[in-house]
């Protein structure tokens, strides 16, 4: 119902390249040029006709003639006729004439007088007047070819690859500096209830630190998404819709914690049905069962106050599609649990990454734990990988599956274990209990 609800992925927008990290293509990267550009040398060595050296060998090295060199980052006209050879860089482009490059270590250099220097002196020092050869070659050993990587014109990338350090690297390696990606999502965040203060401040007889806020503001980080936290609205109708009004001015998706249970201070729900629609209410999964989701038509600022993002809304955006509504439980595991099943696919989704890259990559696990759950719901266990104590790699049993451990305490309150835990082991909703030694699927979660 959640991917339901969203048309299809954020408009487009041109960036820099150096500010498209974890954005995702919206149109596909043509080369600027061919890459190399030019014929270059794999080597450091020297640029030489290959017939010059055909019969070259270890007891009956060649004589070459050195007629120049040339270095990295310029281009010699100096052709290499029959018995010459030009000294060149790695990288240098190919001088005419040439079609093989002899790596430094195959030669010995001589000076002037005739003396031979040190076999395989390193191409640093003074340039020698002839070089002796000592291995034949073929004609493009050592040559790298022209577009032997990219072809100007061709596709780089292709529209919906996600831009990771590798992606970045060939569209700057084919000469552009600039991509059309999906806009990254924007994302408000809200926290409510009565007993809740801002981390650190005094709790009093009654508080405690709000934990859900500045964990969405990261979820939502984490996933790619642009989010900021509202602040912390207390358990009444009133000021909770005020924010959420000031939210879906300019918000994609708005996140909610807390006030979306059956106590007679939840509110939440009230507050979307005021803004929007309530489309979904309780999921059978455990922790996580309130959660609510909606959509609300994009709201117009209200006189004299600008939307929380003002000034950011793209073009054409008010008659746009909905803005999508989040009511997570209260429960700060139960936030982290309902945000990677239901809200971070909506952000990839949003961000634009392809339909079968929404969710997390599944693996298989054995839980070394018995466990007991609800039945009716599907369970998501913080549990812990066993780890190799000299490489700190997850152990496999001997069918593959990662060895895993409860992370400790699986009551949803209680972060200790999320923060000790590896992954999310998926236990069906159709069992109340599995025995030590269970296979489970893994939702191996990020680490930092
Ligand atoms: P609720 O869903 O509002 O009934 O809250 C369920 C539990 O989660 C209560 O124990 C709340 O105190 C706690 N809780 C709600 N919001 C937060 C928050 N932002 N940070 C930490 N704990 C919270
Ligand atoms: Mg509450």
């Amino acid at each position: 119902m959640v991917l339901a609800a969203i048309p299809g992925p954020l408009p487009a927008e041109m960036i820099a390249l150096a500010d498209s990290l974890g954005r995702v293509l919206a149109a596909d990267v043509l080369a600027a040029t061919d890459l190399p550009p030019w014929d270059n040398s794999a080597m450091d060595g020297y640029a030489i006709r290959a017939e010059d050296v055909a019969g070259a060998a270890e007891s009956a090295p060649v004589l070459l003639r050195v007629a120049g060199e040339v270095a990295a980052g310029s281009a010699s006209e100096t052709v290499v006729l029959r018995g010459l050879a030009l000294r060149i860089a790695t990288g240098a482009p190919l001088p005419p004439g040439a079609d093989a490059v002899v790596a430094v270590e195959q030669t010995t250099p001589l000076t002037p007088d005739g003396s031979a220097g040190p076999r395989g002196r390193e191409a640093t020092g003074p340039l020698p007047a002839r070089i002796r050869v000592h291995e034949a070659t073929q004609r493009g050993r050592n040559v790298r070819r022209r577009a032997s990587d990219l072809r100007l014109g061709r596709t780089v990338l292709e529209a919906g690859r996600a831009i990771g350090p590798a992606e970045l690297a060939i569209i700057a390696a084919g000469g552009v500096a600039r991509v059309t990606v999906h806009a990254r999502p924007r994302v408000a965040v809200l926290s409510t209830g009565d007993e809740l203060r801002r981390a650190g401040s005094d709790l009093g007889p009654a508080g405690i630190p709000d934990s859900n806020g500045p964990a969405l503001v990261a979820l939502c980080a984490a996933a790619g998404a642009d989010a900021r936290h509202l602040g912390i609205a207390p358990d009444r109708l009133e000021p909770t819709l005020e924010l959420l009004r000031s939210a879906v001015v300019d918000a994609d998706l708005v996140i909610v914690s807390g006030g979306v249970s059956v106590g007679p201070y939840d509110v939440v729900r009230g507050a979307f049905a005021q803004v929007g629609t309530v489309d979904l209410w309780r999921a059978a999964i455990q922790p996580g069962k309130p959660f609510a989701f909606g959509t609300a038509p994009r709201g117009e600022p209200a006189a004299g106050k600008p939307g929380q993002n003002a000034n950011t809304l793209r073009t054409g955006e008010r008659a746009g599609p909905p803005v999508l509504l989040f009511g997570l439980p209260g429960n700060p595991v139960s936030v982290f649990v309902t945000f990677e099943v239901f809200v971070r696919p909506a952000l990839r989704r949003l961000a634009g990454r392809a339909l079968d890259a929404l969710l997390r990559p599944v693996d298989v696990a054995v839980l070394e734990d018995s466990v007991t759950k609800s039945i009716g719901r599907r369970a998501f266990l913080r549990v812990a990988a066993l780890r190799d104590p000299d490489t700190g790699a997850p152990v496999r049993d001997a069918s593959g599956r990662v060895r895993v451990v409860l992370a400790g305490g699986q009551e949803s309150h209680q972060l200790s274990a999320l923060a000790a835990a590896d992954g999310l082991a998926v236990v069906p909703e159709s069992v109340t209990s599995l025995p030590a030694g269970a296979g489970v699927e893994l939702w191996w979660l990020d680490r930092p």
